[in-house]
């Protein structure tokens, strides 16, 4: 099969269209031909390279998919061969006593599908396996490109406004990058919980694609002062919640704009991880740090309901061919992403 690999890092020069073998599934495994794939942050920090964090090479990476069951282990009793799935990729042994408790991100054995696994499984191939129980029914109304664009940024963001901040009605929740791929989904699960999300962005293009999905007040990052903005919005109150996954660059700005007692939710540093905290505002105004990861089962699960029912929608900026995934991973770096890019077959 066709897939794209690296069995280096580097710049997207490493990143090769060529022929591997299909996976082998075991006896609680599926094997899925995929129709499409999302692009992530996560394919770009694997091709670079994170300290701390192996990449099992040759690696393919890849942790959205989404296409058809062609071939099931002898165990499999959850799904069936032509069954259309998506792939939900927290992987977890499932029996320890964080699998239990459903903290899946808490078991020693937990692993982000595409990124963490490997020699050779992610899903930026033609065919990928993943454990039955990983398969989750594909939403009826989205074509196979939207559906593969939206678990993983779905469910971070579910779990990171839902479980970890506790969302309400009447929050106002500062969300930056609204536009890209988690942001969309952020301002969208706030709408529907009643929340009003002010959306960053550094282009009244992407602004505007917030303001349809539901944001409150937008902010254009490129010709007005974040900060400043959300005192003149918030009656210099601040906001009750950030979403941050932006890092270095945003996170002193996002510590200013919490009211007293309000709480910054993270899950990733695309910026750098280096961010400098004033101790004196945690204690002082007696804020919340929440970190979050990834999400499990039953997370996306509820957050698919209502992509199904269509209120929180899939934006995906361009469907490309799978070896045009350099393009997508460059476009992504550059920062002019609107919603997702994914790969199609
Ligand atoms: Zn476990």
């Amino acid at each position: 099969m066709k897939a794209i690999v690296f069995e280096e890092h580097g710049g997207i020069g490493v990143l090769q269209h060529k022929d591997v073998p299909e996976p082998k599934i075991s006896a609680n495994e599926v094997l899925i031909k995929v129709r499409a794939s999302g692009c992530n942050y996560n394919d770009i920090w694997a091709r670079r390279g994170m300290p701390g964090m192996p990449v099992i090479m040759p690696h393919i990476s890849g942790s959205d998919a989404a296409g058809e069951i062609v071939e099931v282990g002898s165990e499999v009793t959850n799904v069936k061969v032509g069954d259309e799935v998506i792939v939900h990729s927290s992987l977890s042994c499932g029996t320890c006593e964080a699998c239990s408790r459903g903290d899946v991100f808490f078991c020693r054995q937990f692993k982000i599908w595409g990124f963490q696994t490997g020699p050779l499984d992610g899903g930026h191939a033609e065919y990928v396996k993943i454990p039955a129980f990983n398969a989750v029914p594909k939403p009826k109304n989205l074509s196979w490109g939207k559906a593969a664009s939206m678990p993983l940024v779905l469910f971070t963001a579910w779990r990171m406004l839902v479980t970890r901040a506790k969302v309400k009605p009447g929050d106002l929740v500062l969300v930056w990058g609204a536009a890209g791929g988690l942001g969309t989904m952020a301002v969208q699960i706030c709408r529907l919980h009643g929340a009003k999300a002010i959306a960053v962005a550094n282009s009244d293009e992407k602004l505007e694609v917030a303001r349809q999905l539901g944001a409150a007040h937008t902010i254009n990052r490129s010709k007005q002062d974040v900060a400043d903005e959300v005192k003149k919005i918030t009656e210099r109150r601040g906001v009750d919640i950030v979403f941050e996954h932006t890092g270095e660059a945003t996170w002193e700005t996002s510590l200013r704009s919490l009211r007293w007692g309000g709480t910054l939710v993270t899950c990733g540093a695309t910026t750098g991880f280096e961010a400098k905290t004033d101790i004196r505002l945690l204690w002082n105004k007696q804020l919340n740090i929440l970190g979050s990861h990834m999400a499990n089962k039953a997370e996306l699960l509820e957050a698919l309901r209502f992509v199904e029912s269509g209120d929180i929608k899939p934006v995906v900026l361009v469907a490309l061919p799978l070896q045009e995934a350099g393009l997508a991973q460059q476009a992504m770096e550059d920062g002019n992403a609107i919603g997702k890019l994914v790969l199609t077959r």
